[in-house]
């Protein structure tokens, strides 16, 4: 298993200390990784910024051909991905399979935008052109839920921009983004796309260059906000995609069989671990129980194990921290009075095992409510009055994301320009868009990726004034 840094083109092991990284399922040990040490830290910045000299010039044509390659390797080697994924990560291969796809498809849809040029005419008679010129190195550092995904999200972006990027992966899922950079140098000139790894201070090593332009982040609140606060000396820029805790109203005119399986697929997406998954259910007292009870039946009927078991449908959370923070959510939940109303687990000496979780007879004020669960288990509030699930969407500290199910189109439509959220689906959830721009409000984040304004983000105006 390759567990190298890649610098300047040259695969290289971390000269600091080692971790290791486990198998979700099992605990078992996959890999022993070794730390950036801070030269190394170093040396990948100015590496970025050696190769940037020339990239920033690089033709549209030039950077299309490049991501053409890296797309068609990533096909041809989609199988032995998806297995590290889940090895690592957790997901059924079915789930990392697409996780694979759709990441190719994504650099397909980045290769298709251009960054404008806009020309102003100006009253005086001269021509103003307003270029969107790269910004230099870009520090990005990824989490381990969608690990090969965001990763994508993250460079290909910035690269498209022309910019030149060192990127550092969540220590508990290194292993695919290893691999996806191992294949973007094969087709990237040196330096242009570099990895350092590490476990506790090897992200703020990078981020607080001061030779680093911008620091592009997904994770927690917390860690953003300090991102964030390191970034004033240098006045960098930030992009934090953080938490949400996104709830979804139902109005009583659905029809519950055919919402249920949606609803059950963007709650429990990832095993419930994707920062834009519905995470609070807030549905009319008219079709409460009928939903409840088909959203229970979908839960039972997952097959819960090994994500390379091929009859698995539902696998471990990603990690020890997780597991534990998502079980104690669940214990208080029960504790403040809320009732499972889906099988329970059983006990298993090795995994990060959690069944997919309904808890109903639960309000706002209880931390399963309030908080991100970030996890396989979903709060269910009852409502009669769609003023109440309004105030509820809009009563927290997050901002990301939320879902209006109904028929009634229109209505769906005037909820929705009410909720504080970035995005709002009507009738779907959490199927995120690469043309559409996808950011928080609030604490959930800072900057709207995706789509061209996500080009945008990895760019600084330039404005020529030509007088004749
Ligand atoms: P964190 O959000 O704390 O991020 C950890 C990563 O950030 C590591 O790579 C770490 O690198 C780096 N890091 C930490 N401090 C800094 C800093 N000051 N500057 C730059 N990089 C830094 O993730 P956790 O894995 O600890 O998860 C915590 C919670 O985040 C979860 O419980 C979950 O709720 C949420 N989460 C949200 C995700 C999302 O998609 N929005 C994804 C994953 C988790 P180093 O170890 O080298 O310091």
């Amino acid at each position: 298993m390759n567990t190298n840094m890649l610098i300047n083109g040259i695969q290289v092991q971390g000269a600091a200390d080692t971790f290791e990284v486990l198998n979700p399922a099992n605990e078992q040990v996959i890999a022993t990784v070794a730390s950036a040490s801070v030269e190394q830290v170093n040396q990948a910045i100015q590496a970025a910024a050696q190769a940037f000299k020339t990239w920033q010039f690089i033709s549209d044509e030039e950077i299309n051909t490049i991501f053409t390659k890296i797309v068609a390797d990533i096909r041809h080697e989609q199988s032995e991905i998806a297995r590290l994924i889940t090895l690592e990560q957790g997901k059924p291969l079915a789930l990392a399979q697409f996780e694979v796809e759709a990441g190719a498809n994504w650099i397909e849809y980045i290769l298709s935008l251009n960054i404008p040029v806009e020309t102003i005419d100006d009253p005086s008679g001269k021509t103003i052109q307003v270029f969107n010129r790269p910004l230099g190195v870009i520090a990005s550092i990824t989490p381990w839920n969608w690990p090969f995904m965001i990763v994508i999200w993250h460079l290909f972006p910035a690269l498209k921009a022309k910019n030149c990027i060192v990127n550092k992966p969540s220590e508990y899922t290194p292993l695919s983004t290893i691999k996806l950079i191992e294949i973007m140098n094969r087709h990237l000139p040196q330096g242009v796309c570099n990895i350092v790894l590490g476990q506790g201070g090897v992200g703020q090593a990078l981020s607080e260059h001061p030779d680093v332009a911008k620091v592009t982040f997904t994770g927690s609140t917390r860690t953003g906000q300090s991102i964030l606060s390191h970034s004033v000396a240098s006045l960098k820029g930030v992009v934090l995609e953080l938490g949400g805790n996104d709830i979804g109203i139902v109005l009583n005119d659905v029809d519950v069989n055919e919402i249920a399986p949606r609803i059950f697929g963007s709650a429990f997406l990832n095993m419930g671990q994707t920062c834009a998954a519905l995470k609070r259910l807030y549905v009319h007292e008219d079709v409460y129980d009928q939903l409840t009870q088909k959203l229970a039946e979908l839960a039972d009927a997952q097959v819960v194990g090994d994500g390379l078991d091929e009859n698995t449908t539902f696998g471990p959370i990603q990690n020890r921290m997780q597991y534990q923070k998502v079980k104690s959510l669940i214990d208080d939940a029960v504790a403040q009075g809320g009732e499972i109303i889906t099988q329970q687990n059983q006990e298993t000496e090795k995994g990060y095992y959690i069944r997919p979780t309904l808890v109903t007879n639960v309000n706002a004020g209880i931390a399963l409510v309030d908080e991100e669960q970030f996890g396989p288990v979903l709060p269910i509030v009852k409502f009669s009055q769609v003023e109440d699930a309004i105030y509820a969407a809009n009563h927290t500290s997050f901002g990301l994301g939320g879902s209006v199910w109904s028929k009634d189109l229109e209505q769906a439509q005037q909820i929705s320009s009410r909720l504080e959220t970035g995005t709002v689906w009507i009738n779907s959830h959490s199927d995120l868009s690469p043309a559409a721009p996808f950011g928080g409000w609030k604490l959930s984040g800072l900057g709207y990726s995706f789509g061209l304004s996500g080009l945008l983000l990895f760019t600084k105006k330039q404005a020529i004034h030509i007088t004749k």
